[in-house]
């Protein structure tokens, strides 16, 4: 064979390195799987199918070297050797950084994966502060075989764009498929003739993904999430008004010696800012310069600044007005930012600092307010209709929106997208729905104050496993009560105790396996008191159930008698009929009326008078007959 074809897929793989634009990427990784004939539809998704084949079939030294890289974060036990999530298929919405980080747990773990994104471009130069668990974390995917100059020295930042392209290449090459002009609507709920989750997209008969079925949908979308169920909440600061903007680089040796400003803010450094303001009129509260690909400003001017320099037109006391466009003269606002860069790099008078275009064509200046940001009060939420789950979250700006002049938006956006990829995990291996929300949204707690300064610094034990990352981490913050509500269920679960399996009571439904879920009930009733074996596995079920409730029935002597205990354990099986959170513990017969009007009215249980008694009277007795004689009320009730 001659050595032109011989080496065409490793020059294919060279071009699709190299490439810089979201187009040429796809187009050359296409091409690339073409001349290695390979066939997505007969090889199948998920499992780390395409990657198994390119890591054959592609052997030059980058490619082994990137192979040897992404093979090592493959190995983390979670992913199970990329089976962990064979059965699961995922649409994620937007290929920001954090959702295209995001599909790239998904591919590892062996999902399906879909990203669509609504652009054809990634035309971001601005410039993300990377947290240095984020830059361990880039590295060991191999990041540098595309971008060599990632990361080196003390440079701890990227553009986005530059970002969204190296991640955009690891999730092609572990078999996401990624659809560009794409743009999710909303969720189509299964049905008898459609029974599976689907989604409305633009446009609407695309080949793919208008019959994707999937059962894990993600918004990675932004500040303006589009997935519905999510409520948000707004913080809202003294006015905070943003500029960022974007330099073209010519790396003249004056631009060589300009020096970055990794952060530096008034308060710490007045004098800097005094003499800009003597110098310019310019009033900033703080000031971040990266030289990267183009020269990358962010800045926090003062209002009143803006306003003397005709930046503003008019005051007003909304943040919104203030900033609408007809009330910004885009011309002073361009000065404005020059000034503040020349005086930041201490360029010549003879140095013009020239605009870089945005993706519009303009000149790449823009004008945020910060006074609000937004986060959203859950992370997930488990909807079933037809027998059929859903596991929704949020990633990124869409859960939390940073402020960036902190930088710390891709620190917390990559922190929880690991957390989502825990989540995603534990559904796929159909723990219950509750116990997925449960420890999902007790993480969540913890990711706005999370900082590089209080979490765990070993960067290479990290793993999509929050107890990796958390230092002191709870994953049972959350009640279920408190979270019960982000489980949207359509179906009345029963439990069919041959099988330990949980089946709906309605028609037309797949059964749902959740063996993991449920602690197994004993299959056979203790018949006497001296069956210490089938005691210690009757108490250690109750205490099973009890703990995610935090009641302790060892220590808690009245947790029987008060029935709350008692109470938890029916409520794990059917927390649509019981509001656990309203029991009040000094109340035991009232709680016990409640129990039996349940018990009676919805369950459709024998709860006869002498049962009531038996129960009642075994309140009494020590905290282990106490148990023992509850469960046996329980396992009978059950049956
Ligand atoms: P994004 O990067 O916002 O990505 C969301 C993606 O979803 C986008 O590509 C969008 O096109 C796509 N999308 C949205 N809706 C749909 C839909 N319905 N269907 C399909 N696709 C959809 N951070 C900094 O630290 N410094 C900065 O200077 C800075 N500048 C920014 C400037 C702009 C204009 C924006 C939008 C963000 C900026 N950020 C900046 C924030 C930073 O980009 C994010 O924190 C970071 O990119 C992680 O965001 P993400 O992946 O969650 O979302």
């Amino acid at each position: 064979m001659p050595t032109d074809v011989i080496n065409k897929p490793d020059e294919l793989f060279e071009i699709f390195v190299n490439a810089q634009t979201f187009k040429t990427i796809l187009h050359s990784f296409d091409d690339l799987c073409r001349v290695l004939r390979i066939d997505r539809k007969l090889i199948g998704y998920g499992k780390r199918s395409l990657y198994k084949i390119l890591t054959s079939k592609l052997t030059s030294w980058k490619s082994k070297s990137l192979w040897a890289k992404i093979d090592k974060r493959g190995l983390q036990k979670e992913y199970e050797n990329g089976y962990a999530c064979a059965d699961t298929k995922v649409c994620i919405v937007g290929a920001g950084p954090v959702g295209l980080r995001l599909a790239i747990e998904c591919a590892l773990l062996g999902a399906r994966c879909v990203v669509v994104e609504k652009r054809d471009r990634f035309s971001r130069h601005n410039v993300l502060h990377l947290w240095p668990y984020v830059i361990t974390d880039l590295k060991n995917l191999g990041a540098k075989v595309f971008y060599g100059k990632f990361a080196t020295g003390q440079i701890e930042h990227i553009s986005i764009r530059q970002l969204q392209c190296i991640l955009l290449k690891i999730a092609l090459l572990l078999g996401v498929e990624i659809y560009q002009n794409v743009t999710f609507i909303d969720t189509i709920e299964p049905t008898l003739t459609q029974p599976n989750w689907r989604a409305h997209f633009e446009p609407v008969s695309h080949p793919v993904v208008s019959t994707y079925d999937f059962n894990v949908l993600i918004g990675a979308d932004g500040r303006r999430n589009s997935l519905h169920g999510f409520q948000h909440k707004e913080f809202r600061g003294k006015l905070a008004i943003g500029i960022t903007c974007n330099y073209v680089n010519h790396h003249t040796r004056e631009e060589q010696n300009f020096e970055e400003i990794s952060g530096v803010a008034k308060i710490y450094n007045p004098q800097f800012f005094n003499e800009l303001q003597q110098q310019t009129s310019i009033d900033l509260e703080n000031i971040v310069y990266y030289k990267n690909e183009t020269h990358y400003f962010v800045m926090t001017a003062k209002k009143q600044s803006l306003l003397d320099k005709g930046v503003i037109l008019q005051d007003y006391p909304d943040a919104a007005r203030l900033l609408a466009r007809d009330n910004v003269k885009f011309s002073q606002l361009c000065n404005f930012a020059c000034e503040a860069a020349q005086f930041a790099t201490k360029s010549t008078s003879q140095f013009k600092f020239e605009f870089a275009e945005n993706h519009y064509g303009t000149a790449d200046v823009q004008m945020f307010d910060f006074t609000s940001l937004f986060h959203a009060v859950n992370a997930s939420r488990i909807v079933e209709r037809n027998g059929k789950q859903i596991l929704m979250g949020l990633v990124g700006d869409s859960l939390l929106e940073s402020f960036w002049p902190t930088g710390s938006g891709a620190g917390l956006g990559f922190f929880g997208l690991f957390d989502t990829a825990w989540a995603i995990l534990k559904f796929a291996k159909h723990e219950h729905p509750l116990k997925v929300l449960v420890e999902r949204e007790s993480v969540y707690m913890l990711l706005s104050q999370s900082t590089p300064e209080n979490t765990k610094n070993n960067y290479q034990l990290y793993s999509i496993n929050p107890a990796t990352r958390y230092q002191s981490l709870n994953s049972k913050m959350c009640t279920i009560e408190e979270i019960r509500h982000l489980y949207d269920s359509d179906s009345i679960p029963t439990i069919d105790m041959n099988n330990n399996h949980i089946i709906s009571t309605k028609t037309n439904r797949t059964p749902v396996r959740r063996t993991q879920s449920f602690k197994q009930i004993p299959s056979t009733l203790p018949s006497n008191g001296n069956n210490t074996e089938k005691e210690t596995l009757l108490v250690d079920w109750c205490e099973e159930i009890v703990d995610t409730y935090a009641i302790e029935i060892k220590k808690d002597s009245k947790a029987f008698q008060n029935s709350l205990a008692f109470c938890a354990i029916i409520h794990h099986y059917r927390p649509d009929l019981i509001d656990f959170k309203s029991l009040q513990p000094d109340r035991p017969i009232s709680n016990f009326q409640i129990l039996f009007d349940i018990m009676h009215d919805q369950l459709s249980l024998p709860i006869d008078r002498k049962l009531q008694n038996s129960l009642i009277l075994s309140m009494k007795s020590s905290i282990e007959e106490r148990i023992r004689q509850s469960s046996i009320v329980i396992l009978q009730l059950l049956y």
